[in-house]
């Protein structure tokens, strides 16, 4: 049977492929014995690969052994092989045609599941974050055709409800859908509709009970909280919504979006025992650019910016951030309705390459990764903030594993 929350009382677990690249960087044992997930991105991850550039040799039977051996509680996987997987940028696109939903189930799906049902591996907790953006992107961008077919033919949802079936079938396992993060789904007109689409497609899995609950901010930068900007300030009888910066948004920050986030999927048919995750391996924002108090109440758009920790010049920008550093270290329970902080996106790894780069992993080049770029309406045609020289997504980028280290927040 499973616990509540399978974060607390726990160890996690320390995967030594990431581990070992991180504490080869100057000062890197200082995080490297963090536990950080592993993402399943392609059908060879399975088994593990010698020639990718995210994944090592280590298979999902390989970490889940080593996670045993380690006295590990939990360990977690990251499910992220769609269909047309990331339909609304190119940095992430995978190696799963459109149309190729079967092979999803059969040559992905089912030998996780295999792997994940052994009965060595009964005594741990498996994490799995499941199909980041996907569900999101259904909901905010069919303007794209990528997107548009993706919601058209159904594989995103038949997908999801497929892994959602099989992993929670298995008693120890524990799927957090991914439900994006404040500055992408935080306005009501958003919100509602994805919250209405997670229930749908968790329905269509067969029980509201295949889930755990929900993950926010995978893999993005935005603030955990915001200390000197609350949503509610208003300047000079002006709310602060108004700010360009905020454009309207109901949140401030991802932990009070995740917990109204909650509540709302609890509102459509959830059960109040869901819990949420958000990724904090990156969305720290210290360093000396960090704001030391509120911004002067001059406009609503200097007291925002003046105030506000997360420093990216657009919260649609989501590619390799410059200034960006760790953030609140994993944490199980941390407040109201979250079972965890986690790190699910391994820091240290690209999030995309800053200009072409072939490469055998099916990764595209997205101009959102590209430092000179001027955006689209994504981010409010606004500059990309990404840092330059970037290697591909998920391969090992130095540069900015060094600057995450050096604006962590809170500091290492
Ligand atoms: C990449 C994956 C990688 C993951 C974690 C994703 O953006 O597409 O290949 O494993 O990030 O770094």
């Amino acid at each position: 049977p499973r616990v509540d929350n399978p974060f607390v009382g726990g160890k996690g677990y320390v995967n030594p492929e990431w581990s070992a690249k991180a504490a080869a960087e100057p000062g890197g044992t200082r995080v490297s014995n963090q536990p950080t997930a592993v993402w399943l991105d392609r059908i060879a991850a399975i088994e593990g690969t010698a020639n990718s550039q995210s994944n090592g040799p280590m298979g999902l039977e390989d970490h889940l052994d080593a996670a045993v051996a380690q006295g590990a509680t939990y360990a977690q996987f990251v499910i992220y092989n769609l269909p047309g997987r990331d339909c609304s940028a190119l940095a992430s696109n995978g190696e799963l045609k459109a149309n190729e939903l079967s092979r999803y189930k059969a040559e992905y799906i089912d030998p996780i599941a295999a792997i994940q049902g052994l009965p060595k591996f009964r005594g741990l907790r498996i994490i799995n974050v499941i199909e980041v953006d996907s569900l999101p992107n259904l909901v905010t961008n069919t303007n794209l055709a990528a997107c548009a077919e993706m919601k058209s033919n159904g594989a995103y949802v038949d997908g999801i409800a497929y892994a959602l079936n099989k992993l929670g079938a298995l008693s120890n396992v524990y799927n957090y859908v991914d439900a994006a993060h404040h500055g992408w789904i935080g306005w009501d007109s958003n919100s509602g509709p994805t919250a209405e689409l997670m229930y749908s497609t968790v329905v269509k899995s067969g029980s509201v009970n295949n889930v755990a609950g929900f993950i926010t901010n995978t893999a993005n930068y935005s603030a955990l909280s915001e200390p000197y900007v609350k949503i509610t300030d208003t300047v000079n009888g002006t709310s602060v919504r108004q700010a360009k910066w905020f454009d309207w948004n109901m949140y401030a920050d991802e932990l009070t979006f995740a917990q109204a986030f909650r509540n709302q999927l609890i509102g459509k048919g959830f059960p109040s025992s869901i819990g949420m995750l958000i990724d904090t391996s990156r969305n720290g924002w210290g360093g000396s650019a960090r704001p030391t108090g509120p911004g002067p109440t001059t406009s609503v758009d200097a007291y925002v910016n003046g105030g506000r920790i997360d420093r990216r010049i657009h919260a649609g920008n989501w590619c390799n951030q410059s200034g960006a550093g760790l953030g609140e270290r994993p944490t199980a329970a941390p407040a109201s309705g979250i079972d965890a902080y986690v790190w699910i996106k391994p820091p240290g790894e690209s999030d995309g390459s800053s200009s072409e780069i072939p490469n055998s992993d099916g990764k595209g080049f997205d101009r959102m990764c590209d430092p000179t770029y001027t955006g689209n309406d994504r981010n409010g045609n606004s500059m990309t903030g990404a840092l330059a020289n970037a290697p591909i997504s998920g391969a090992w980028f130095s540069a900015q594993f060094r600057e995450l280290m050096a604006n962590a927040y809170p500091p290492l």
